[in-house]
């Protein structure tokens, strides 16, 4: 199907709210989820034991269970069935999805809280969660549902926080199309350098701001650590609170990345970025400011962004960027990281190394391709388009 500008489109979103759960709802979730995450581990058994656990028989498996142990019908029905779906979703991926792994064991240590419910299992009144076997739970809402909710699902971050994310259905306008690019090169000086300076994300550095609490209270867990033995209260309390620090850096970021994005998929029609791998900078030198940039999470951002708009997203193989000229798109010499200007040898085209890149990647994407050396094998006919004489 495709949209125009102005039409009217529907689509699904998540939308998450804090929970303020009391003592007894609290305990009520806490003992849903070993129920859970025991039938899960079943159906992981049964899929090691060869017998193909299809959601129809793990359906039926839970119907027997449910009848016989008594431990499993205290809890509610709905988020065992949906646990069970989830496992059915998940192992059918494994198959379908390139470098998906079939789904694991939930062990005690290694899984966090988390229970769904679809529309039998919750319901939302006078401003309160009411799930299936649990007290109703206080929802800190912070806009308003858009439509009814489909599915909810809850869970506890590391912090100890609670939160109910509703699938929920709104309707949006498509926005007006466009015949402005943008290319976008993602960077550790710069998150996102772009075609049009006014349009760069720098690097803001919300990591590097709090290190000073950070270090803080990093130094009194250490002094605080027993070791092998079980660790104290006054330790898990300064474990807590160098958390703290790092999520909210960490939310900083991404509330960043969400501005930009915003801006960037509202003004342009064609978005062309680096298709940048972190795993890259994640193993070098720079690992600590690579991850304080962000890049991931403002790529990720960007390409959700753009999407759902209907923008023309285009990721470009991040080989040759910057070695190539923007101008007449020879190829130059590898360019160590510490030059920031580029100079092309073959036209004298100087510019930013970044904003340099940023054109290349614009350049390949609008001739319809993902990588440079596409555009290279193309530059004939480009150089005489452009009138720079051959050398
Ligand atoms: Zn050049």
């Amino acid at each position: 199907m495709t949209v125009g500008s102005g039409d009217r489109i529907v689509e699904t979103v998540r939308f998450t709210y804090r929970l303020r759960p009391g003592k007894q709802a609290e305990a009520a979730l806490e003992a849903e989820w070993p129920r859970c995450r025991w039938l899960w581990n079943e159906a992981v058994h049964q899929e090691k034991s060869g017998s193909k656990p299809t959601l129809c028989k793990l359906s039926k498996l839970l119907t027997g269970a449910r009848s016989r142990c008594a431990w499993l019908r205290a809890g509610s029905q709905t988020a065992q069935q949906q646990t069970l779906r989830i496992y059915a979703r998940a192992l059918n991926d494994s198959f379908k999805v390139k470098g998906r792994g079939k789904p694991v064991a939930k062990t005690r240590k290694n899984s966090d809280l988390s229970l769904e419910y679809t529309t039998n299992g919750f319901t939302v009144r006078d401003g309160r969660l009411e799930l299936a076997k649990c007290p109703a739970i206080p929802v800190v809402w912070s806009r308003e549902l858009p439509s009814q909710p489909k599915t909810v699902t809850i869970y506890r971050d590391n912090l100890g926080h609670w939160y109910a994310s509703f699938v929920v259905t709104r309707e949006t306008e498509v926005l007006p199309d466009l015949d402005t690019g943008i290319g976008i090169d993602f960077g550790v000086k710069t998150t996102a350098a772009t075609t049009d300076s006014a349009y760069d994300q720098p690097h803001r550095q919300r990591r590097r701001v709090a290190h000073r609490e950070l270090s803080t209270a990093q130094r009194t867990m250490a002094r605080r650590y027993r070791g092998a033995r079980a660790q104290s209260k006054r330790y898990k309390k300064a474990r807590l609170a160098a958390a703290k620090l790092q999520k909210k850096a960490a939310r900083q970021a991404k509330h960043d990345a969400r501005l930009w994005a915003r801006r960037v998929v509202d003004d342009h029609g064609l978005i062309a970025a680096e298709d940048f791998k972190p795993r890259f900078l994640a193993k070098s030198t720079m690992a600590r400011t690579a991850a304080d940039a962000a890049i991931s999470a403002t790529k990720r951002t960007l390409i959700e962004y753009g999407r759902r708009a209907h923008r023309k997203v285009v990721l470009v193989r991040p080989a040759y960027t910057t070695m190539t000229c923007g101008e007449c798109f020879a190829r130059n010499k590898r360019l160590p990281l510490k030059v920031r200007i580029f100079q092309c040898a073959t036209c004298d085209h100087t510019a930013d190394r970044d904003r340099n890149a940023a054109r290349v990647i614009l350049a390949v994407a609008e001739r319809g391709h993902t990588c440079v050396d596409d555009l290279v094998s193309f530059l004939p006919r480009l150089r005489s388009e452009l009138e720079i004489p051959r050398l």
